[in-house]
């Protein structure tokens, strides 16, 4: 972990019910979670006003998705004025969910950073590579591809969680060695220290996703460059997430 506040967010996805929420939510409040780490819970949206509502303030609450522009006539879309009016303090933008299986572009998902940040919510803007991109050694050109359409669009940093997630690990169990994700985070930093500021670059966390787990997230903590962690399948058992989130050394 590096210097910033360490960062956890769970991405309970299109994951469960009232029965298995409820449950979740009552491990999670009974969890005891390191004071000096930021915890987030994202729940799908028919169950965020049910979790904010339940859960412990100690953990925040995001959305996964958020629309681009001020509500009204956008059927099936969930705006940043309604994710705010039930407290919500974030939104996960970028996910490789939404850009590979929906179709997300780079520039679609910049411009829902810049609206959601405007509007004060905080962003987990994601980035990651696909494994066909990294074996033809493109890693670097896409991650800073997707940080370049987040630069060209938003109005700061200030708000930015940067979740780094190979889209090979997420979901796979493959999870990348602590080396892996150390380089590719130490690169972001680089990029963002050229192209942006120095200052950005030093206080921008960066998280990693994909396949995180309670026995493999102490050996990611240790990595310099790695501020936190975005985790999907773990972040729906309780006790385990509370380890992920106490992992920060
Ligand atoms: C994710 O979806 O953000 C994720 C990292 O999933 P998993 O932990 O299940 O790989």
């Amino acid at each position: 972990a590096g210097t910033g506040k360490f960062f956890v967010g769970g991405n309970w996805k299109c994951n469960g019910s009232k029965e298995s929420i409820t449950k979740l939510v009552s491990d999670l409040n009974s969890a005891t979670l390191e004071p000096d780490v930021d915890v987030v819970v994202a729940p799908p949206f028919v169950y965020l006003d049910m979790v904010k509502n339940s859960l412990t303030d100690r953990i925040e609450i995001s959305a996964q998705n958020s629309w681009i522009s001020k509500g009204g006539a956008f059927t099936g879309e969930i705006s940043v004025e309604q994710l705010k009016d039930i407290g919500c303090k974030w939104v996960i933008l970028g996910h490789s969910e939404r850009r590979h299986v929906i179709g997300e572009t780079d520039q679609f998902i910049g411009k829902k950073a810049a609206y959601a940040l405007n509007q004060g919510l905080g962003v987990i803007a994601c980035i990651g590579e696909l494994l066909e991109e990294r074996e033809a050694g493109k890693t670097f050109d896409v991650c800073f591809k997707q940080l370049k359409a987040y630069a060209d669009a938003i109005p700061s940093w200030d708000a930015v969680v940067i979740a780094y997630e190979p889209v090979w690990a997420i979901g796979t169990g493959k999870v990348a060695t602590p080396q892996q994700a150390q380089e590719v985070h130490v690169a972001c930093r680089d990029w963002l220290k050229k192209n942006v500021s120095p200052e950005v670059a030093s206080k921008t966390r960066i998280i990693y996703g994909g396949s995180v787990n309670g026995s493999n997230c102490a050996e990611l903590a240790k990595q310099e460059d790695i501020d936190g962690f975005l985790v999907g399948g773990a972040s729906l058992k309780g006790p385990e997430f509370a380890i992920i989130v106490n992992s920060v050394t």
